[in-house]
């Protein structure tokens, strides 16, 4: 990893490693983000990988400008005044994904909807723009640590695990964006942030819904977000035989494919060579692919509870969970 002056050859190179599928740290003007193509399913799980982050949240998508935006998602008349007046800058519209987005499942957390955000710092700006993506990006700080505001931090946080840290000194704001769900007619503030949820009130004349799930929110408890995508399938964890008749399969690992013959349910393998940032890209795609068959159950082999396999195993176990 190399922390390198911001310039225009420097921010070239950045985006070259993240259209690799590359992790990338850069500023913005709330705090350090770090940055992968949102379209992308195995570089947005190496955030996670990167973060040590204990579960899946959604994170937010960075876009280059309104266009983009446009692009991913359906954004009502009043998204729309809200991007308008505060974007470029620290204000997240949660709002519903168009199918044909090309975003990973990841970056939603298996939601039907994405939070955007333009950012206002030239090199952030820039480097999307050179990106010609959407970058995912939350602050590059490891699970529980600060947030970056100085390139150093994240070096000396993240280490190896980031490609490059973007040098742009320090970081402006230190407080995150305010974060809107504007996919319907009601607006409801998600997390307060940056903007005030008054200012943005008073510049358009509507009127903010305060969620009570404001606190369920943070991130800690994201995972707990009461609208995460829950299959309707029973889902039973850790099997290793005992497969059911008509069952499916989410398996994990290389020789589940050979067991799984025994029985003639419809059969997933989230990595066959055991690769967590392979089974973490195509968990939440997986899981609504079988649940859209209507099977009854689906049937999980064990997987490892090391390094992304934890958030993965917390996502499974939530899946799991009686409701
Ligand atoms: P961070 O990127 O760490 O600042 O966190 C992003 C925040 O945005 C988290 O609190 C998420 O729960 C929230 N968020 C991102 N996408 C969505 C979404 N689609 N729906 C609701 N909340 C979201
Ligand atoms: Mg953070």
């Amino acid at each position: 990893m190399s922390v390198i002056a911001a310039t225009p050859d420097a921010i070239s190179e950045a985006a070259a490693l993240l259209r690799s599928g590359a992790l990338v740290a850069f500023p913005t003007e709330t705090v350090y983000g770090l940055g992968a193509d949102a379209t992308n399913g195995a570089a947005v799980a190496s955030i996670f990988e990167a973060k040590g982050r204990p579960h899946f949240n959604p994170l937010i998508v960075h876009v280059a400008d309104i266009s983009v935006a446009h692009r991913l998602a359906y954004i009502p008349d009043g998204a729309q005044r809200i991007a308008e007046a505060f974007w470029p800058g620290p204000v997240t519209l949660v709002l519903k994904r168009r199918p044909d987005s090309g975003l990973s499942d990841l970056v939603s957390a298996g939601l039907d909807t994405v939070a955007l955000r333009m950012p206002d710092h030239p090199i952030a700006r820039s480097l999307l723009v050179a990106a010609g993506r959407p970058l995912a990006a939350p602050s590059a700080n490891r699970s529980g640590h600060v947030s970056p505001t100085q390139a150093q931090h994240v070096a000396d946080d993240l280490g190896d695990k980031v490609a490059m840290v973007l040098d742009g000194g320090a970081t402006a704001h230190g407080i995150e964006s305010t974060i809107i769900d504007a996919s319907s007619e009601r607006h409801v503030m998600l997390r307060s942030g940056s903007v005030p949820g008054l200012v943005i009130e008073q510049a358009l004349g509507l009127k903010l819904v305060r969620s009570l799930q404001a606190e369920s929110l943070k991130p800690r408890a994201s995972g707990q977000l009461a609208s995460h995508y829950a299959p309707r399938a029973r889902v039973r964890l850790n099997v290793t035989h005992g497969f059911t008749e008509g069952e499916a399969v989410l398996a994990f690992g290389p020789f589940e494919a050979a067991r799984h013959r025994a029985v003639s349910g419809p059969f997933i393998n989230l990595s066959e060579r055991a690769d967590l940032i392979e089974a973490a890209a195509n968990l939440f795609a997986a899981l609504r692919k079988l649940d859209a068959l209507g099977v009854p159950s689906i049937a999980v082999t064990p997987i490892p509870e090391q390094g992304l396999g934890e958030a993965i195993n917390d996502r499974l176990t939530r899946a799991a969970a009686p409701r």
